[in-house]
């Protein structure tokens, strides 16, 4: 039988539960075990995906198209294993599937609660994976803060489930936050000794206290903690700021969390762990032998987290490249033909991001135009891709007025259009091409090239694409289609071949990145960002020597 460890967190939101619950998990794996996590959050929308990405950041998309929460891409970037959809419920998902059995008739005539009905249901799913025989260790991520009325049910079927199984069958790892009182001069206990007397009053207490903070704590400190808080004083573990997230895992090794969580769990720790490629990634992280500057044009710019896969394939891909991505976000909207060269010039390489509907798309062609005309090295992800297809229809073929149609239906020249499949569908949630579909490259090109295969298969999620009835137009003016999937033709990849660097990807290559694979697409965009830059960098030098 699987272990089950509950993540919860106190005091405030954002305190890097997802980043915890990974780097736990990390470090559980590191040592021979099977370990998963899964998130439950507690708002009403059945998936994220009909979420617009101010409210929560980025959509991850697993493998079996599930639409989920982002912090299901920090669990695949850390432990290198995919997650589905199993891995990711809302409340919204449980009353969903509660309310249709009762359609049914399932609950024979009996009042439906959220006790026991509801939790019932929470309760089969926080342990469904825990069943399949596939893991040793489930880490279950609550979203959301203790206290918050909407999380009840779920910590309830927490307290439910500790009291059903045997004690070291379960643990509860609380996060909080210290705030260290400037005036005071002093690291403040008080809201997380609240927090965890909030938990308690719900009938859970927890086994191991996890306290953010910007100080070390004091050996006075985390005797006052563990004292109040109930818990063994080796179990205060200190989450101090780090200057990357990829640093925690080793940071919570230095405080014994993995083998105090295993002896909680009754679990050997005679495995050792292996942490060396890990570390290594760190180090090549921390020592970059030079710097690249990366335009990211999107809409959501203002937001990190909009964006936060690629934010990390850039980490990945940097490392691999041994170089420091500086990742430059430039607001699409911000951009028009007299401010693109100011923008843009000075770039080593573009990424034009995903997205969905027209605010800022004239700006996100503008900068596609300006790279394809100066050799910059240039990636187009999605809608990124498609403005690439617009863009080169418009310039280059001379259809002025090109356009997808999620923009223009009534576009003369539709060169990205909605797809077949998608014409029939009304319902907005969990209804794109989402998920892993095959795709072939085509030998020789730049695609064949950087992923050094064949067969490749990627994660999807969107209803438009590229309208196959242009593409001998295209490809006599010099744009190729270097991907496409094999059940249905449609084009998944396309590029310029006599552009240094310029491809486009109708799917999401950033979802697919991780420590241990570094995405070649990534990979390559710096790669060539590098190459770029140090053309560049010679000419100066030759110019000045010269001069
Ligand atoms: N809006 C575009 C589509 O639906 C692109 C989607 C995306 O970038 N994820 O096809």
């Amino acid at each position: 039988m699987a272990k089950y460890i509950f993540v919860t967190g106190g005091v405030t939101s954002s305190l890097g539960k997802g980043i915890f619950a990974a780097s736990l998990a990390k470090l559980l794996q590191s040592r021979g075990y099977r370990v998963t996590i899964q998130k439950f959050d507690p708002y009403i929308n059945v998936d994220p995906g009909t979420l617009n990405p101010y409210e929560h950041g980025e959509c991850y998309v697993t493998e079996d198209g599930a639409e989920t929460d982002l912090d299901l891409g920090h669990y695949e970037r850390f432990l290198n294993v995919s997650t589905s959809q199993s891995n990711n419920v809302t409340t919204g998902r449980v009353y969903q599937y509660v309310i249709s059995k009762e359609r049914e008739g399932a609950y024979l005539g009996k009042t439906v609660q959220v006790i026991p009905h509801i939790t019932d249901e929470i309760k089969r799913r926080m342990l469904l994976l825990g069943q399949s025989g596939e893991y040793d260790i489930v880490i279950t991520e609550i979203g959301g803060t203790i206290g918050d009325i909407e999380a009840q049910p779920f910590i309830e079927t927490v307290r439910q489930i500790r009291w059903e199984l045997e004690e070291h069958d379960t643990l509860i790892c609380h996060l909080t936050l210290l705030p260290f009182l400037k005036s005071a001069k002093e690291l403040k206990t008080k809201p997380t000794q609240h927090s965890v007397k909030e938990l308690q009053a719900l009938g859970v207490m927890p086994n191991i206290l996890v306290c953010r903070t910007e100080m070390e704590l004091s050996d006075d400190i985390r005797k006052k903690l563990a004292l109040f808080c109930n818990v063994e004083r080796g179990s205060v573990i200190q989450a101090l700021d780090v200057d990357t997230i990829y640093a925690v895992p080793l940071e919570m090794q230095k405080e014994n969390l993995d083998t105090t969580v295993l002896r909680k769990l009754h679990l050997p720790l005679d495995k050792p762990s292996d942490m060396t490629k890990w570390n290594q990634f760190l180090q090549t992280l921390r020592n970059p032998t030079r710097e690249v500057r990366i335009g990211l044009v999107g809409k959501y710019i203002e937001l990190q987290d909009a964006y936060k896969s690629i934010h990390e394939a850039f980490i990945h891909a940097g490392v691999a490249n041994q170089v420091k991505v500086v990742v430059e976000p430039i607001h699409s909207e911000h951009i028009d033909d007299t401010n693109v060269e100011q923008l843009l010039g000075n770039l080593d390489g573009v990424l034009v991001a995903p997205g969905f509907g027209n605010r800022g798309i004239e700006g996100k062609i503008t900068a596609i135009k300006f790279v394809r005309e100066n050799n910059i090295p240039f990636f187009g992800i999605c809608l990124g891709m498609q403005c690439a297809v617009i863009e080169f229809a418009r310039n280059v073929l001379g259809m002025k007025t090109a356009h997808s149609t999620e923009m223009d239906s009534n576009t003369q020249y539709p060169v990205i259009a909605m797809m077949e499949e998608q014409k029939r569908i009304k319902n907005k949630g969990g209804t794109m091409r989402l998920g892993a579909y095959r795709c072939d490259l085509q030998k020789g090109t730049l695609a064949d090239k950087l992923y050094g295969k064949e067969h490749i298969s990627e994660r999807h999620r969107h209803r438009y694409e590229f309208n196959n009835e242009y593409f001998n137009q295209f490809e006599a003016a010099g744009m190729v289609a270097s991907g496409r999937n094999p059940d249905n033709g449609l084009v998944e990849v396309v590029e310029i071949p006599t552009h240094p660097h310029f491809i486009g990807v109708q799917y999401h290559p950033e979802l697919k990145s991780t420590v241990e694979n570094p995405h070649p697409l990534f990979v390559g965009l710096v790669k060539a960002a590098v190459d770029l830059k140090k053309k560049v960098d010679s000419k100066e030098l030759l110019a000045a020597t010269n001069g």
